[in-house]
């Protein structure tokens, strides 16, 4: 696992990352700022959101126009559980005392009709350097399997935006730790989204955070290039660049472009799936992300935020919900007591607020 250091220089030390299978550089200055509150959890959860998004970027690369005709979900179903696995495999192992309230279990994939997934869920983490039978594979996705809430407790998304997955668009895998109600610890990787807004040749990123200690980005592929991530300082509600959910069914287009138009926005939503919407805000390369409700008995999942809410507050952002309300994480996989979700780059928070109280008194 990580940590195991091969050598030591006075400056920099060599981290053998096992699931991953790869060598990366820290420096010493990394570690001792790590040591600190959380840099463990920190750390590990990095490494097992790495490990995760890899193996579904690997199966992504599988999925041909034979399987979309087909509407062939399998795809999903294989990375989805894979990626659980690999999560709560490396959390297990690490911290065998916290609870994980994960999206998926494996009731399903036990099933003797579905033992052929079951088997290509093996044959990846294999494919990965992970050998486990597959009772074995079920028990690290049951290790998600937690619904209540507690002082301590990862929540889990495998997969975010299955449907941007299958298309070949942005998904994520999005792992938080919360402590007495508190988002403390985030890692979103999102696999498809471009190193660098100008230039979407390279893509593949990991948003790291930890509460009160900022938000930081690095590679997919090898861990490296780690740099601070800040979202944008734009004041003028009338110059802000907003996104939301690819699928209409989940957040109202109507609603928000009625929003749009009252704070004067001319630019046109950018639409992506999954918490990708999160890392855009959070690297200014968006100032809005607005998720509305589409019907009055959708709850939130804790899950489909957790980790984007961090990353953003890290970044300088804020996160409500559509009356203003923090999102409370209290109350098991749900966000009961909140509606909708709104995400700005902080300065704009309280005229696009204004702007929803506006339109629901019209
Ligand atoms: P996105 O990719 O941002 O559109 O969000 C994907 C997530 O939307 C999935 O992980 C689902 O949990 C969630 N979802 C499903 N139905 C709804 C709904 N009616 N309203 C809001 N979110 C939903
Ligand atoms: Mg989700």
């Amino acid at each position: 696992m990580t940590g195991a250091a091969a050598s030591d220089t006075p400056d920099r030390r060599i981290v053998i990352t096992g699931d991953v299978g790869r060598v990366c550089w820290k420096t010493k200055e990394d570690f001792s700022a790590m040591s600190e509150g959380f840099g463990q959890e920190r750390e590990v959860a990095e490494k097992a959101v790495q490990a995760a998004a890899l193996l579904c970027r690997r199966i992504q690369g599988t999925i041909t126009e034979e399987v979309l005709e087909k509407k062939d979900r399998s795809p999903v179903t294989v990375a989805d559980f894979g990626s659980q696995a690999v999560v709560c495999r490396i959390l297990e192992q690490e911290f065998p005392d916290d609870p994980v309230i994960g999206e998926e279990d494996s009731h399903e994939l036990q099933q003797d009709d579905n033992r052929v997934f079951l088997d290509a869920v093996c044959s990846e983490l294999a494919a990965q350097g992970i050998d486990g039978s597959p009772e074995q594979v079920c028990r690290w996705i049951d290790r998600g399997g937690a619904h209540e809430y507690s002082d301590r407790f990862w929540t889990l998304d495998p997969i975010d935006g299955t449907k941007g997955f299958l298309r070949g668009g942005q998904y994520a895998v999005s792992l938080a730790l919360i402590v007495q109600g508190e988002i403390k610890v985030a890692a979103l990787a999102c696999p498809n989204l471009p190193l660098y807004a100008s230039d979407d040749s390279m893509t593949g990123v990991v948003f790291t955070a930890i509460r009160g200690a900022g938000c930081h980005v690095t590679v997919l592929e090898n861990g490296r290039g780690d740099s601070p991530v800040e979202s944008s300082r734009t004041e003028n509600p009338s110059e802000a660049r907003f996104c939301e959910s690819v699928e209409s069914g989940h957040s109202s287009h109507s609603a928000s472009a009625r929003i749009a138009e009252s704070l004067g926005i001319t630019q046109p939503p950018v639409r992506l799936d999954s918490q990708a919407k999160y890392a855009v805000v959070a690297r200014g390369e968006a100032d809005i992300y607005l998720r509305l409700p589409t019907r009055p008995d959708y709850t939130e999942k804790i899950w489909d935020h957790a980790g984007g809410v961090l990353v953003v507050e890290e970044a300088g952002g804020t996160v409500t919900d559509v009356y203003g309300k923090p999102l409370e994480f209290t109350h098991g996989h749900e966000l009961s007591a909140n509606k909708g979700v709104v995400v700005t780059n902080g300065p704009l928070h309280d005229d696009v607020l204004q702007a929803l109280r506006k339109l629901e008194s019209e």
